[in-house]
Protein backbone atom coordinates (compact mmCIF):
# COMPACT_ATOMS: atom_id res chain seq x y z
CA UNK A 1 0.00 0.00 0.00
CA UNK A 2 1.29 3.52 -0.67
CA UNK A 3 0.64 5.35 2.09
CA UNK A 4 1.72 2.08 4.68
CA UNK A 5 2.60 3.05 8.02
CA UNK A 6 2.20 6.93 7.52
CA UNK A 7 -0.02 9.48 9.34
CA UNK A 8 -1.52 11.71 7.26
CA UNK A 9 -3.42 14.80 8.90
CA UNK A 10 -6.23 16.42 7.24
CA UNK A 11 -7.78 19.91 8.36
CA UNK A 12 -11.26 20.84 7.27
CA UNK A 13 -11.90 17.13 6.84
CA UNK A 14 -15.61 16.61 7.94
CA UNK A 15 -16.98 17.39 3.92
CA UNK A 16 -15.95 18.19 0.28
CA UNK A 17 -12.60 18.24 -0.73
CA UNK A 18 -11.24 17.11 2.57
CA UNK A 19 -13.15 14.29 3.22
CA UNK A 20 -12.68 13.05 -0.35
CA UNK A 21 -8.85 13.16 0.71
CA UNK A 22 -9.41 11.48 3.45
CA UNK A 23 -11.00 8.32 2.09
CA UNK A 24 -8.38 8.19 -0.59
CA UNK A 25 -5.29 8.51 1.80
CA UNK A 26 -7.20 5.27 4.08
CA UNK A 27 -7.71 3.91 0.92
CA UNK A 28 -3.67 3.94 0.42
CA UNK A 29 -2.91 2.83 3.93
CA UNK A 30 -2.37 5.73 5.64
CA UNK A 31 -3.96 6.59 9.27
CA UNK A 32 -5.90 9.75 9.24
CA UNK A 33 -6.60 12.36 11.45
CA UNK A 34 -9.06 14.60 10.29
CA UNK A 35 -9.37 18.07 12.02
CA UNK A 36 -12.48 20.35 12.07
CA UNK A 37 -14.77 22.34 13.92
CA UNK A 38 -17.86 19.83 13.58
CA UNK A 39 -17.47 16.46 15.35
CA UNK A 40 -20.57 14.50 14.28
CA UNK A 41 -19.52 15.32 10.37
CA UNK A 42 -15.86 14.00 11.43
CA UNK A 43 -17.26 11.21 13.11
CA UNK A 44 -19.45 10.09 10.21
CA UNK A 45 -16.46 9.99 7.57
CA UNK A 46 -14.42 7.91 10.69
CA UNK A 47 -17.43 5.41 10.11
CA UNK A 48 -16.48 5.26 6.53
CA UNK A 49 -12.96 4.74 7.08
CA UNK A 50 -13.40 2.58 9.23
CA UNK A 51 -16.33 0.30 6.87
CA UNK A 52 -13.34 -0.25 4.63
CA UNK A 53 -10.59 -1.64 7.24
CA UNK A 54 -8.96 2.10 7.75
CA UNK A 55 -7.89 3.51 10.41
CA UNK A 56 -8.90 7.30 11.25
CA UNK A 57 -9.65 9.79 13.98
CA UNK A 58 -11.42 12.75 14.73
CA UNK A 59 -10.34 15.80 16.62
CA UNK A 60 -12.23 18.70 16.96
CA UNK A 61 -10.34 22.10 16.73
CA UNK A 62 -10.67 25.58 15.12
CA UNK A 63 -7.49 26.06 13.08
CA UNK A 64 -7.74 29.50 13.41
CA UNK A 65 -7.02 28.83 17.92
CA UNK A 66 -3.35 28.31 17.93
CA UNK A 67 -4.34 26.02 21.66
CA UNK A 68 -6.66 24.15 19.74
CA UNK A 69 -4.49 23.13 16.56
CA UNK A 70 -1.44 22.74 18.65
CA UNK A 71 -3.44 19.96 21.31
CA UNK A 72 -5.25 18.27 18.17
CA UNK A 73 -1.47 17.51 16.35
CA UNK A 74 0.01 16.65 20.24
CA UNK A 75 -2.62 14.30 20.05
CA UNK A 76 -2.43 12.97 17.24
CA UNK A 77 1.44 11.98 17.80
CA UNK A 78 0.29 10.50 21.27
CA UNK A 79 -1.84 8.12 19.60
CA UNK A 80 0.15 6.96 16.57
CA UNK A 81 3.38 8.44 17.28
CA UNK A 82 4.34 9.91 13.79
CA UNK A 83 2.87 12.64 11.61
CA UNK A 84 4.03 12.59 7.78
CA UNK A 85 1.90 14.21 5.82
CA UNK A 86 0.08 17.43 6.61
CA UNK A 87 -2.44 18.55 4.58
CA UNK A 88 -3.75 22.13 5.37
CA UNK A 89 -6.81 22.38 3.84
CA UNK A 90 -9.66 23.98 6.14
CA UNK A 91 -11.02 27.12 4.75
CA UNK A 92 -13.88 29.46 4.14
CA UNK A 93 -15.17 32.17 1.34
CA UNK A 94 -16.00 34.63 4.26
CA UNK A 95 -17.58 37.72 2.87
CA UNK A 96 -17.46 39.05 -0.10
CA UNK A 97 -18.32 42.65 -0.60
CA UNK A 98 -17.47 46.03 -2.13
CA UNK A 99 -14.26 47.28 -0.19
CA UNK A 100 -15.65 49.99 1.78
CA UNK A 101 -18.37 47.43 3.10
CA UNK A 102 -15.80 44.97 4.11
CA UNK A 103 -15.54 45.27 7.59
CA UNK A 104 -12.57 44.72 9.88
CA UNK A 105 -14.18 41.47 11.24
CA UNK A 106 -15.02 40.28 8.15
CA UNK A 107 -11.52 40.78 6.86
CA UNK A 108 -9.83 39.16 10.19
CA UNK A 109 -12.06 36.19 9.97
CA UNK A 110 -10.78 35.30 6.39
CA UNK A 111 -7.43 35.80 7.31
CA UNK A 112 -7.74 33.91 10.96
CA UNK A 113 -9.32 30.72 8.82
CA UNK A 114 -7.57 30.90 5.94
CA UNK A 115 -3.98 31.91 6.64
CA UNK A 116 -3.25 32.20 10.24
CA UNK A 117 -5.02 28.59 10.12
CA UNK A 118 -2.45 27.33 7.47
CA UNK A 119 0.70 29.24 9.78
CA UNK A 120 -0.16 27.33 12.85
CA UNK A 121 -1.64 23.98 11.17
CA UNK A 122 1.96 24.12 9.94
CA UNK A 123 3.91 25.60 12.38
CA UNK A 124 2.98 23.09 15.04
CA UNK A 125 3.01 19.75 13.03
CA UNK A 126 6.68 20.72 11.58
CA UNK A 127 8.61 19.23 14.85
CA UNK A 128 7.07 15.79 14.53
CA UNK A 129 7.31 16.09 10.27
CA UNK A 130 11.20 16.64 10.47
CA UNK A 131 11.92 13.77 12.89
CA UNK A 132 11.64 11.28 9.22
CA UNK A 133 10.70 14.03 6.76
CA UNK A 134 7.29 14.35 5.09
CA UNK A 135 5.02 16.13 2.86
CA UNK A 136 2.82 19.48 3.44
CA UNK A 137 -0.08 20.30 1.14
CA UNK A 138 -1.93 23.64 1.24
CA UNK A 139 -5.12 24.75 -0.58
CA UNK A 140 -4.86 27.96 -2.39
CA UNK A 141 -7.04 28.43 -5.16
CA UNK A 142 -7.63 29.92 -8.65
CA UNK A 143 -8.66 33.29 -6.83
CA UNK A 144 -5.64 35.46 -5.53
CA UNK A 145 -3.35 32.88 -7.99
CA UNK A 146 -4.58 33.86 -11.51
CA UNK A 147 -8.16 34.95 -11.05
CA UNK A 148 -8.56 38.48 -10.02
CA UNK A 149 -12.18 39.52 -11.89
CA UNK A 150 -13.91 38.05 -8.78
CA UNK A 151 -14.52 41.59 -7.31
CA UNK A 152 -15.05 41.42 -3.30
CA UNK A 153 -13.38 38.60 -2.90
CA UNK A 154 -10.85 40.59 -1.80
CA UNK A 155 -10.12 38.98 1.70
CA UNK A 156 -10.30 35.66 -0.07
CA UNK A 157 -8.06 36.03 -2.65
CA UNK A 158 -5.39 37.75 -0.21
CA UNK A 159 -4.85 34.57 1.70
CA UNK A 160 -5.08 32.28 -1.23
CA UNK A 161 -1.91 34.47 -2.82
CA UNK A 162 -0.20 34.84 0.24
CA UNK A 163 -0.49 31.04 1.42
CA UNK A 164 2.00 30.32 -2.30
CA UNK A 165 4.62 32.80 -0.09
CA UNK A 166 4.41 31.07 2.74
CA UNK A 167 4.60 27.79 1.07
CA UNK A 168 7.46 28.57 -0.80
CA UNK A 169 9.39 30.20 1.99
CA UNK A 170 8.81 27.26 4.09
CA UNK A 171 9.51 24.95 1.69
CA UNK A 172 13.10 26.40 1.36
CA UNK A 173 13.31 26.67 5.11
CA UNK A 174 12.35 22.50 5.79
CA UNK A 175 14.25 21.36 2.85
CA UNK A 176 17.32 20.12 4.24
CA UNK A 177 14.86 18.55 6.86
CA UNK A 178 13.31 16.15 3.75
CA UNK A 179 10.05 17.97 4.00
CA UNK A 180 8.94 18.84 1.25
CA UNK A 181 6.20 21.40 0.79
CA UNK A 182 3.19 21.92 -2.51
CA UNK A 183 -0.06 24.00 -3.00
CA UNK A 184 -3.35 23.19 -4.65
CA UNK A 185 -5.31 25.81 -6.50
CA UNK A 186 -8.56 24.38 -7.41
CA UNK A 187 -10.84 25.84 -9.44
CA UNK A 188 -14.73 25.45 -9.68
CA UNK A 189 -15.10 21.95 -7.84
CA UNK A 190 -18.43 20.62 -6.33
CA UNK A 191 -18.36 21.04 -3.03
CA UNK A 192 -20.65 22.97 -0.21
CA UNK A 193 -18.19 26.11 0.54
CA UNK A 194 -20.51 28.40 -2.00
CA UNK A 195 -23.79 27.84 -0.28
CA UNK A 196 -21.86 29.64 2.77
CA UNK A 197 -20.16 32.31 1.28
CA UNK A 198 -21.95 35.68 2.57
CA UNK A 199 -22.30 38.12 -0.51
CA UNK A 200 -22.65 41.62 0.26
CA UNK A 201 -24.18 44.28 -2.82
CA UNK A 202 -21.37 43.25 -5.03
CA UNK A 203 -23.86 44.73 -7.82
CA UNK A 204 -23.12 48.17 -6.93
CA UNK A 205 -19.09 47.65 -7.91
CA UNK A 206 -18.18 48.99 -10.73
CA UNK A 207 -16.73 45.91 -13.05
CA UNK A 208 -18.60 43.28 -11.06
CA UNK A 209 -19.09 40.15 -13.14
CA UNK A 210 -21.52 37.61 -13.55
CA UNK A 211 -19.74 34.92 -14.86
CA UNK A 212 -22.09 32.83 -17.63
CA UNK A 213 -22.21 29.00 -16.81
CA UNK A 214 -20.12 26.75 -19.17
CA UNK A 215 -16.64 28.40 -18.95
CA UNK A 216 -14.48 25.27 -17.72
CA UNK A 217 -12.92 24.26 -21.15
CA UNK A 218 -11.66 21.03 -20.59
CA UNK A 219 -15.02 19.78 -19.20
CA UNK A 220 -17.56 21.76 -21.27
CA UNK A 221 -18.52 23.76 -17.85
CA UNK A 222 -18.16 20.65 -15.68
CA UNK A 223 -16.78 21.67 -12.41
CA UNK A 224 -13.97 18.82 -11.26
CA UNK A 225 -15.13 16.59 -8.24
CA UNK A 226 -13.62 16.59 -5.33
CA UNK A 227 -12.18 12.84 -6.02
CA UNK A 228 -10.33 14.44 -8.76
CA UNK A 229 -8.71 17.25 -5.95
CA UNK A 230 -7.80 14.55 -3.77
CA UNK A 231 -5.93 12.57 -6.65
CA UNK A 232 -3.43 15.25 -7.03
CA UNK A 233 -3.41 15.93 -2.66
CA UNK A 234 -2.05 11.76 -3.16
CA UNK A 235 0.23 12.58 -5.82
CA UNK A 236 2.15 15.44 -4.09
CA UNK A 237 2.16 13.88 -0.89
CA UNK A 238 3.52 10.07 -2.28
CA UNK A 239 6.92 9.38 -2.94
CA UNK A 240 6.09 9.80 -6.82
CA UNK A 241 6.35 13.39 -6.22
CA UNK A 242 9.71 12.79 -4.13
CA UNK A 243 11.83 15.87 -6.10
CA UNK A 244 8.78 18.55 -6.32
CA UNK A 245 8.98 20.88 -3.53
CA UNK A 246 7.76 25.32 -3.47
CA UNK A 247 5.43 24.76 -6.48
CA UNK A 248 2.17 25.57 -7.16
CA UNK A 249 -0.46 23.45 -9.08
CA UNK A 250 -3.30 24.53 -10.88
CA UNK A 251 -6.37 21.99 -10.65
CA UNK A 252 -9.25 23.41 -13.04
CA UNK A 253 -9.67 22.50 -16.30
CA UNK A 254 -8.14 25.59 -17.98
CA UNK A 255 -10.66 27.91 -16.08
CA UNK A 256 -8.56 30.15 -14.86
CA UNK A 257 -6.42 31.04 -17.73
CA UNK A 258 -9.86 31.77 -19.48
CA UNK A 259 -11.49 33.97 -16.35
CA UNK A 260 -8.18 35.50 -15.53
P1 LIG B 1 -16.02 22.77 2.41
O1 LIG B 1 -16.68 24.00 2.94
O2 LIG B 1 -16.83 21.55 2.18
O3 LIG B 1 -14.79 22.33 3.33
C1 LIG B 1 -14.10 23.18 4.18
C2 LIG B 1 -14.01 22.52 5.52
O4 LIG B 1 -13.23 23.35 6.39
C3 LIG B 1 -15.39 22.35 6.17
O5 LIG B 1 -15.54 21.02 6.60
C4 LIG B 1 -15.35 23.33 7.33
O6 LIG B 1 -16.10 22.89 8.43
C5 LIG B 1 -13.87 23.37 7.65
N1 LIG B 1 -13.49 24.59 8.36
C6 LIG B 1 -13.88 25.86 8.11
N2 LIG B 1 -13.37 26.70 9.02
C7 LIG B 1 -12.63 25.94 9.88
C8 LIG B 1 -11.88 26.23 11.05
N3 LIG B 1 -11.79 27.48 11.52
N4 LIG B 1 -11.27 25.21 11.69
C9 LIG B 1 -11.38 23.95 11.24
N5 LIG B 1 -12.09 23.61 10.14
C10 LIG B 1 -12.71 24.60 9.47
O7 LIG B 1 -15.33 23.25 1.08
P2 LIG B 1 -14.16 22.62 0.18
O8 LIG B 1 -14.33 23.28 -1.13
O9 LIG B 1 -14.11 21.16 0.25
O10 LIG B 1 -12.83 23.16 0.87
C11 LIG B 1 -12.55 24.48 1.12
C12 LIG B 1 -11.11 24.77 0.79
O11 LIG B 1 -10.89 24.57 -0.60
C13 LIG B 1 -10.75 26.21 1.08
O12 LIG B 1 -9.40 26.30 1.51
C14 LIG B 1 -10.96 26.87 -0.26
O13 LIG B 1 -10.18 28.03 -0.39
C15 LIG B 1 -10.50 25.78 -1.20
N6 LIG B 1 -11.07 25.88 -2.53
C16 LIG B 1 -12.30 25.36 -2.84
C17 LIG B 1 -12.80 25.53 -4.13
C18 LIG B 1 -14.16 24.98 -4.52
O14 LIG B 1 -14.66 25.33 -5.61
N7 LIG B 1 -14.79 24.17 -3.73
C19 LIG B 1 -12.04 26.20 -5.10
C20 LIG B 1 -10.82 26.71 -4.75
C21 LIG B 1 -10.32 26.54 -3.47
Amino acid sequence: MQFADRVALITGAGSGIGRASALQFARAGARVVMIGRTKEKLDRVVGEIQAMGGEALALSADVSQPDQIRQAIEQTVATWNRLDIVFAHAGINGVWAPLEELEPQDWNKTIGINLTGTFLTVKYAVPYLKRQGGAIVITSSVNGTRVFSNIGATAYASTKAAQIAFAKMIALELAECRVRVNVICPGAITTDIGERTEQRDLEAVSGHVEFPQGRIPLTDGQPGTPEQVAQLVLFLASDAAGHITGTEVWVDGAESLLQG
